[in-house]
């Protein structure tokens, strides 16, 4: 097992296989189509979405976009999504977040049919994560547990501790390793007593939002660390939620940020739209 978990690697291999998929559905007449909705002017939103749509492309994926303004009401989004929800050529709806405060981001998820739903994050499909019978997993959560089986983790049996308790991260997480049959710790910021938890943890999954706040010190020697972190420090330098250089001494292997987790989102977004794809092939 190479030490770095090398998130780049995985998420091209990934993507090649999914590119084959994609020519096999499309020999078919079944291209996979994902719509994509931005509302509003957000940078960060738009660098995400232009990237989405470059990703769609290289794997060739129909991808429809919908570059709304901020002013748009509730009800002209709502009217969309349920124009995309009967759109045939459709197979996956990501609404990107956050939302302008004037929309209630709940009532747009609801709104996404369940079926379609390829960031997971409906409450139809996360019950059916909490059931252990899932359809559509939340990317970077599911990107995480498909880079813990490329790396060859066995999580049966194992302890492991998360660091993050949010809806997009640390409980899908959580619920994706218990469904591995891992005993699952789930930490947050009122934990007593973290380096203690973390230092139990055959893997430490962090997902908190704090640069470098998990101290190498903590880690068991031959632990696996996951950082899905991504903080900014000063101007350029990006760093995640593990202090990397210490923690790298003590784990067996670990993700870098950047080049970790990062790279597996927007992959695992193209693996959900043709995985439904597929179901819609099979229909
Ligand atoms: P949230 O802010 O929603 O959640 C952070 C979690 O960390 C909360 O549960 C919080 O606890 C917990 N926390 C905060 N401070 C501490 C502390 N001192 N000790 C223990 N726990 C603490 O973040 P997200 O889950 O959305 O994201 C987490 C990180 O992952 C961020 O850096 C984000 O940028 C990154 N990220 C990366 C992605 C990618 O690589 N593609 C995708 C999504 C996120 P509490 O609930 O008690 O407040």
């Amino acid at each position: 097992m190479d030490k770095i978990i090398d998130g780049k690697a995985i998420a091209a291999t990934m993507r090649e296989t999914i590119k084959a998929d994609v020519e096999k559905l499309t020999a078919q007449g079944v291209t996979p189509g994902l719509a994509v909705v931005l509302v509003g002017e957000d940078p960060a939103s738009r660098v995400y979405v232009s990237m989405k749509e470059k990703a769609c492309e290289q794997a060739g994926i129909f991808s429809d976009e919908h570059k709304l303004p901020a002013a748009t009401t509730e009800a002209q989004l709502l009217a969309l999504i349920d124009e995309i929800n009967n759109d045939a050529r459709i197979d996956g709806i990501l609404v990107q977040l956050p939302l302008p405060p004037h929309i209630d981001e709940s009532k747009i998820l609801e709104a996404i049919a369940p079926a379609k739903d390829a960031d997971g994050f409906h409450p139809y499909n996360v019950g059916r994560l909490v059931t252990g019978n899932p359809l559509f997993q939340p990317c970077t959560p599911y990107g995480v547990m498909k880079m813990l089986e490329h790396t060859g983790v066995d999580l049966k049996g194992k302890e492991v501790v998360v660091v993050g308790r949010s809806n997009i991260v640390g409980k899908p997480v959580a619920l994706m390793c218990l469904a591995q049959h891992a005993t699952v710790t789930i930490c947050h910021s009122r934990t007593r007593d973290l380096a203690a938890q973390v230092g139990r943890a055959d893997v430490v999954i962090a997902a908190v939002g704090q640069p470098e706040m998990i101290k190498g010190a903590w880690i068991k020697e031959g632990a696996v660390v996951i950082d899905v972190g991504v903080n900014r420090v000063g101007d350029k330098k990006l760093v995640g939620d593990v202090e990397f250089a210490a923690a790298k001494e003590r784990a067996s292997a670990i993700t870098p940020v950047p080049g970790g987790v990062g790279p597996m989102t927007i992959t695992m977004l193209l693996y959900n739209t043709v995985e439904s794809a597929k179901r819609r092939a099979r229909r």
